[in-house]
């Protein structure tokens, strides 16, 4: 439930409305930095809601009261109408221009990083991905660099600008990772992570939060309104591909996953065609089909020696696929009305 208060409303009405929605065993959320005075009920309104709609109604200040008939009340875009823009430093997510992400799948050196970051920065990439902290099916598997990995993509920023997006598995490594991250990726393991998507939502951070492997997009938007229901409505949603019975690829890209999710949320949507694919033969095709349909950014593992990356090589662009990808996703962009 929401509750619009007429632009003129002061702040004792405001704060009364507040004290009202606690007293009847609700939290009251304010929509940061948003022109309207709008609040929101939260709490599992389901019986009583008839009786509580009148009830704010006919107090002093209050325009209307709307029902959000959506499970996922602060993402959804009753609550929300406008497109949420995601800053990061001065990148932003969610806006006309379609951001793209690049690097390794997983930091392996100071050399190697650097190196692809001023590769995919050339090509036209605006953030730099690159795991520290590596969620591996196989505990012999490459386990990541940690937090030597964090400190070389902050050099990789500090040499190239460009602000960097890595993946925190853990509760405990929350601070850890914030220290030296501008983007928490959230992986599709952990979507439904519940104290770690808490412990997000109470950073400032922007968290990219990746679909999980068997999830519905209904519980993508649950996901993300656990971190915005702590305060933190910097949530970019991540499709990358869902485990069907198909098995000619490493997963199934849901593109169908942008257009539902544009209706159903404000918040930006981006496409990772690497672990949609899982093959970089296909990436293009998948990058540019994500963009005709509207996605607002891609996620793209490139990587200078596929054959000898630690993780992912065989889904990893070499550099100069990728940029001959980024001149053709110009002009994808430019035919549905954005840039890149
Ligand atoms: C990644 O982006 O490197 C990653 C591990 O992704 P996912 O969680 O989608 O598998
Ligand atoms: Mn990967």
């Amino acid at each position: 439930m929401i509750i619009i208060m007429d632009p003129q409303a002061t702040e004792a009405e405001i704060e009364s409305i507040q004290q009202e929605i606690k007293r009847i065993g609700f939290r009251p959320f304010m929509n940061p930095g948003v022109e309207r005075k709008v609040i929101a009920v939260l709490g599992e309104l389901d019986v009583r809601k008839a009786d509580l709609v009148e009830h704010f109604q006919a107090m002093p200040g209050v325009v209307r009261v709307d029902l959000i008939s959506d499970l996922w009340k602060l993402a959804s875009r009753q609550y929300h109408p406008q497109d949420t823009i995601v800053k990061v430093r001065d990148v932003e997510i969610g806006g006309s221009v379609v951001v793209v992400a690049a690097g390794p799948c997983s930091v392996e050196s100071e050399k190697q990083t650097i190196e692809i970051a001023h590769l995919v920065k050339a090509a036209g990439a605006k953030l730099l991905r690159g795991g520290a902290f590596k969620p591996r099916t196989s505990p012999y598997s490459f386990q990541g660099l940690g937090e030597e990995g964090l400190k070389i993509l902050a050099k990789a920023r500090e040499e190239t600008g460009l602000p960097v997006v890595t993946e925190v598995m853990d509760t405990h490594e929350v601070d850890l990772v914030c220290k030296y991250a501008d983007v928490l990726q959230i992986g599709t393991r952990n979507m439904q992570n519940f104290a770690l998507l808490k412990r997000v939502g109470s950073t400032g951070h922007p968290v990219l939060l990746k679909r999980g492997l068997g999830s519905k997009l209904r519980d993508l938007l649950m996901s993300a309104e656990y971190i915005i229901s702590e305060g933190n409505q910097q949530v970019i949603l991540c499709e990358r591909g869902i485990t069907t019975f198909e098995d000619a690829t490493r997963n199934t890209t849901d593109i169908n996953a942008i257009p539902v999710l544009k209706h159903w949320t404000h918040l930006p949507i981006v496409l990772d065609p690497s672990h949609s694919t899982g093959n970089w033969q296909y990436v293009d095709s998948i990058s540019k089909a994500a963009v005709a349909a509207g996605a607002d950014g891609l996620l793209v593992e490139v990587h200078n020696d596929p054959i000898h990356a630690l993780s992912d090589g065989p889904q990893s662009l070499r550099p100069e696929k990728f940029e001959a990808l980024m001149n053709q996703l110009r002009r994808v962009a430019e035919a549905v009305g954005r840039s890149i």
